[in-house]
Parts: C-alpha cells; sequence; structure tokens
C-alpha cells in the first residue's frame, strides 16, 4: 500500500460520508487512470435513486466498460471505501479493470451491521437443456 493509495482510499471514505449525508448507505469509490490520476468517482445513491443496484464500484465499472478502452480499462485502480460486494465484484470482473483496493473488507463490514434477514432467492435447475443450448451453442466461437 503506497502513500497514493491511502490518499486515494481517504477520498473513497470521504465520498463514503457523502453519500451518507445525502441519505444515502455510506460507501463511495473512485477510480485512478494508467497515469495514476482521479478519472472518475461516485458514491451509493441505492436510496436517494430507488435502486438496488446503485452501489458506487457498479456505477464505476459500467461508465468504465462503456467509456474506457480495455487496455486503458486494465490499467485503472478502483479504490474503495468498502471491499465490493458480489454484485460488485461481478461488474467489476466484467469490466476489465486491472485493480482494487479497498479500505473496510466484508467481514470488517459485517461487525459495523445488524445481522442480514432473509435467506436470499431458491435457485432452481439446470432444465431444458436440449432447448436452452439453441440459444448460446455458437455465439462464442
Ligand atoms: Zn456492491
Amino acid at each position: 500500500m503506497t502513500h497514493d493509495d491511502e490518499r486515494f482510499l481517504r477520498r473513497a471514505i470521504e465520498l463514503a460520508g457523502t453519500a451518507r449525508a445525502a441519505g444515502d448507505p455510506p460507501f463511495g469509490s473512485l477510480l485512478t487512470g494508467p497515469d495514476g490520476s482521479v478519472i472518475a468517482e461516485d458514491r451509493n445513491t441505492v436510496l436517494t435513486d430507488s435502486d438496488i443496484t446503485a452501489h458506487p464500484e457498479l456505477k464505476l465499472a459500467r461508465w468504465a466498460a462503456r467509456e474506457l478502452d480495455p487496455e486503458t480499462a486494465a490499467a485503472t485502480t478502483m479504490y474503495t471505501s468498502c471491499q465490493p460486494c458480489g454484485m460488485c465484484a461481478g461488474a467489476i470482473e466484467r469490466s476489465g479493470l486491472g485493480r482494487v483496493v479497498f479500505a473496510l473488507s466484508t467481514e470488517q463490514l459485517t461487525g459495523l451491521k445488524p445481522p442480514a434477514t432473509g435467506a436470499g432467492a431458491r435457485q432452481e435447475g439446470p432444465a431444458l437443456f436440449e432447448e436452452a443450448r439453441k440459444a448460446v451453442e455458437g455465439y462464442y466461437l
């Protein structure tokens, strides 16, 4: 962890404070480009946007996939106030970002929250393989 890493993490934490002050969950993130300067930043807007996916990491991953070429995306670093959740980690992987640096770990965050409730959606499958594979077969070749 370099001095610059800590400086950018402090900015992500500051963005988390901005989110909290606006009435949203307290999370913030930013992206630095290949030259090490900040190219984008965002904060959680889940409540103000009424959008369960409005995590800053996901918003920045979507922005990067839309606005950056793959080589540039691979040379970016995401700094985020908390370790990305499963949804955001998937988007970060798909966006091709090169590096993620976080402040709080998921485990540390869990220690600051009440226990999660609900069991989550039950998944059922696989089913109808022959019919479903026809939509996919040959697409990736
Ligand atoms: Zn997330």
